[in-house]
């Protein structure tokens, strides 16, 4: 079914940990992404047959995998760990996608590997079904993330507080290296892995830095630029990480890792969701300055191949460091006028988006109902209808809501400078989402599949499917949280 090309696995053994999956007691799929079936050039008979739920689950191995467990360390919560490594996570293989790019087909929740540790290598159902609805989302959303090409109940428990159902988690991604991988070499003093890596990583996902002058330096540069453009459009929609770790950071500018990941609902920029980050170093507006960070501990690893002199390596490494917050703000600022409408630029810009921002703060206004509403404002101004009632509808949504009123006329004097022609309604509607999975959403289609009801789940992926796009029969999905309904924490592996 994958035409496996494997590179990964031709990589020296340090590098990896061969490894099978552990078969399961009683494989049943959940969802198979068809769309992204199809993109990867997988030839699959019958969808229905037991025999793609038994390669889905890892009990059958299909013909040209060579499963292994990647080696990898890294930056938890600010201290470094020099072995992780896939604990729950088997890479099967690579396959070519319709678009020529490599994609590692790998297993989460596939049984133990050499890197487990204490973990059962198992996953629980909410998780796998929580990243695979974000990780389709993001794709939809146009933001770059691993994707889900399946999800499969394993029949058996996972024991966590209590027990709970068990799945297993098929991710598609451009690949898993990440930062915590060149870490395991360097801590490990091993510069020859260290440049057979970074030599790989050039080839599979820069290929155009090959033969250029200094190319551990070029791709330093370029991953940063990724990592900074990414975290741009996390802030876009409201996302939260929750585990920016050294190990959840990908070369190739991929979102990684969606465990204790969120979305805000009422603007707050100091927001975190997650259980574990007790002193908010994840919080939502800490993810620029935590992206450079883990850059820099990418830019220690590549020291001794960006220059021999060390003195060099550490000066080219940090003009490198300096352009991140460079860049990270550029992206946001380009991002953050089209939220408001603005296709030009102007001087005072910025300061009109922190307006906005600020106003959404103090008066607790929901982050994507706001740019929603505020494009209908824009689409009412633009048409020339009364604009009173899609006013009143987005002020109704900040309480206090008198900074937002004011703020109103300074933002309607600067759309009147936009050129004529300049739709910013329809610009705006292509960068504020209606809909994203809410984590109460999020949260209602898990407690509906712990018992047996997939069809929360299959309602809200179809939801997600048109972000941007105004769908009546998904209304209820752009609505904010009652204060029942709303999420408080979020938390790993459960
Ligand atoms: P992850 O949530 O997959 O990013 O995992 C973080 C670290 O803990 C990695 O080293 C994992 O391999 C390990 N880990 C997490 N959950 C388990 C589990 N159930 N069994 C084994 N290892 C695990
Ligand atoms: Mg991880
Ligand atoms: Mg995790």
């Amino acid at each position: 079914m994958f035409s496996f090309n494997n590179s990964y696995a031709r990589l020296p053994d340090r590098f990896h940990a061969s490894v099978f999956p552990e078969p399961v007691e009683a494989p049943a799929l959940i969802k198979f992404n068809t769309a992204l079936a199809k993109k990867l050039r997988l030839s699959i008979d019958d969808p229905d047959s037991g025999h793609l739920t038994a390669m889905l689950s890892g009990n059958v191995l299909p013909a040209g995998a060579e499963p292994l467990a990647m080696a990898y360390a890294g930056h938890q919560f600010g201290n470094f760990v020099p072995q992780l490594g896939d604990g729950r996570a088997i890479l099967l293989g690579e396959v070519v996608d319709e678009d020529g790019i490599r994609r590692d087909i790998q297993l989460k929740g596939a049984g133990p590997t050499p890197f487990s540790r204490r973990g059962d290598g198992r996953a629980a159902l909410g998780p796998v079904l929580r990243e695979y609805i974000v990780s389709e989302a993001f794709a939809a959303l146009g933001i770059p993330a691993t994707r889900a090409l399946a999800a499969v109940a394993t029949g058996e428990p996972v024991y966590r507080e209590t027990p709970l159902p068990g799945a297993v988690f098929v991710r598609v991604a451009a690949s898993h290296v990440r930062i915590g991988t060149f870490q395991f070499f360097a801590a490990r003093g091993d510069t020859e892995a260290l440049k057979t890596l970074a030599d790989y990583v050039v080839d599979r996902h820069y290929p155009d830095l090959k033969g250029t002058e200094k190319p551990t330096l070029a791709l330093l540069q370029r991953v940063s630029d990724r990592q900074a453009e990414l975290i741009a459009r996390w802030l876009g929609v409201g996302f939260i990480h929750g585990v920016m770790n050294t190990d959840n950071m990908t070369i190739s500018g991929e979102t990684i890792d969606f465990g204790p990941c969120a979305f805000l609902d009422e603007y707050d920029p100091m927001k975190v969701f997650s259980s574990i980050d007790q002193q908010g170093r994840y919080a939502y507006r800490n993810q620029p300055g935590i992206g450079q960070w883990n850059i820099a501990r990418l830019a220690e690893c590549l020291l001794p191949l960006i220059d021999e002199n060390e003195e060099k390596a550490v000066e080219l490494a940090n003009g490198v460091l300096k352009t991140f917050g460079e860049h990270f703000q550029a992206a946001w600022l380009a991002l953050f006028v089209k939220k408001i409408g603005l296709s030009t630029e102007d001087p005072g810009d910025a300061d009109l988006v922190q307006g906005l921002l600020s106003a959404m703060r103090e008066g607790n206004a929901d982050f994507t109902l706001t740019f929603r509403r505020l494009s209908a404002l824009a689409e009412a101004l633009r048409s020339g209808t009364e604009t009173l009632h899609a006013e009143a509808a987005l002020l109704e949504g900040f309480a206090p809501w008198q900074k937002a009123e004011a703020w109103l006329p300074q933002w309607r004097e600067r759309l009147a400078r936009e050129p004529a022609g300049a739709d910013s309604a329809a610009l705006m509607r292509s960068v504020n989402p209606a809909i994203i999975p809410r984590n109460h959403r999020i949260e209602e289609v898990i407690a509906a599949a712990v018992e047996g009801d997939l069809q929360p789940f299959e309602r809200l992926l179809a939801a997600l499917e048109k972000p941007y796009e105004d769908r009546p029969e998904f209304a209820a999905y752009t609505e904010a949280p009652t204060s029942d309904q709303r999420v408080l924490q979020t938390f790993c592996g459960t």
